[in-house]
């Protein structure tokens, strides 16, 4: 088993040490798991909330220790945010490291960008939301240029959490289900833009933190997963978004048995940018 998602204390949201969660992993029997820091672009270092080029010398020596140390395998990716107007700055910190994986979330609700859908500080913007679907649509519209920008970037890039905006505003607001023709058409205009031919360098995540936030539902939901198997799309990773040592690899297994009971036979692992296939039947996951 491993996890693909994990944020440590080089940016202000976590305070878990790259050690403490090596530690961790043996402990829950994880083989792999991968740093995926925040790079927010458009921020400052010292907003607390952007790795720099500089983190990742110390971040590949401490991998190298605690890898040794414990056993197991420790990857190092980002988690960067896509901006519509920020494409050279995204393109410019591809080159700061060999990443092993590149999550792109999309965190922030357009035109203006001041709603950070992962911020507990938008429950505010939900509460006071009038035209919910108003903002469902600008979501998904900044999803769908995030998916078309990546399709023309060289590299492989895992598309992370892509229905993010239901974790605050299910607090005031019914979880939206693929059955409802409204959030049909956003859903399945995303899975299509995944599954289309130019798009094969873009993995979705399964993200699994969502068990445990007001939606009680990964992200994606199981009806867009079931959406993307039912079109062929095998392309899925796991990530557990643990910001804590108690939330690495948590949900994972609830994941996986989410994707087998869809008919997913494996989900894909990164190695140096590069996806490879994972068959459930592999013995790490046995
Ligand atoms: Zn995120
Ligand atoms: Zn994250």
């Amino acid at each position: 088993m491993f996890d693909n998602h994990v944020h440590t204390n080089l940016t202000e949201d976590s305070n878990a040490t790259l050690e403490e969660y090596a530690e961790r992993a043996v402990d829950i029997g994880l083989s792999a798991f991968t740093i995926t820091n925040h790079c927010s672009l458009g921020r400052l270092k010292e907003d607390g909330w952007k790795v720099v080029a500089r983190d990742f010398k110390k971040l590949e020596r401490d991998a190298r220790i605690f890898s040794d140390k414990f056993g197991i395998d420790i990857k190092i990716g980002v988690e960067l945010d896509y901006f519509e107007d920020r494409k050279t700055q995204f393109k410019d910190v591809l080159d700061w490291f060999d990443f092993d994986i590149v999550l792109v979330s999309c965190h922030y609700l357009p035109p203006d960008f001041k709603v950070n859908c992962a911020d507990r500080s938008s429950a505010s913007f939900f509460e006071a939301c009038t035209d919910i679907d108003h903002a469902y649509r600008r979501y998904y519209d900044n999803v769908r240029g995030c998916i078309d920008f990546l399709a023309q970037t060289r590299g492989d890039f895992v598309l992370a959490h892509l229905d993010l905006i239901k974790k605050y505003s299910a607090k005031f607001f019914e979880v939206p289900s693929v059955k409802d023709p409204f959030y049909f058409k956003l859903a399945s205009g995303v899975v299509a833009d995944l599954v289309h031919d130019n798009a094969k360098n873009i993995a979705a995540e399964l993200n699994t933190r969502g068990f445990e936030h007001a939606s009680k539902e990964p992200y994606p939901s199981k009806g867009i997963l079931e959406l993307l198997f039912t079109q062929g799309y095998k392309r899925i990773t796991i990530g557990s978004d643990g910001h804590t040592v108690e939330g690495l690899g948590k949900y994972i297994p609830e994941g996986l048995s989410l994707l087998k009971e869809i008919g997913f036979k494996g989900v894909y692992d990164y190695e140096k940018c590069k996806p490879y296939f994972v068959s459930f039947s592999e013995p790490r996951f046995t």
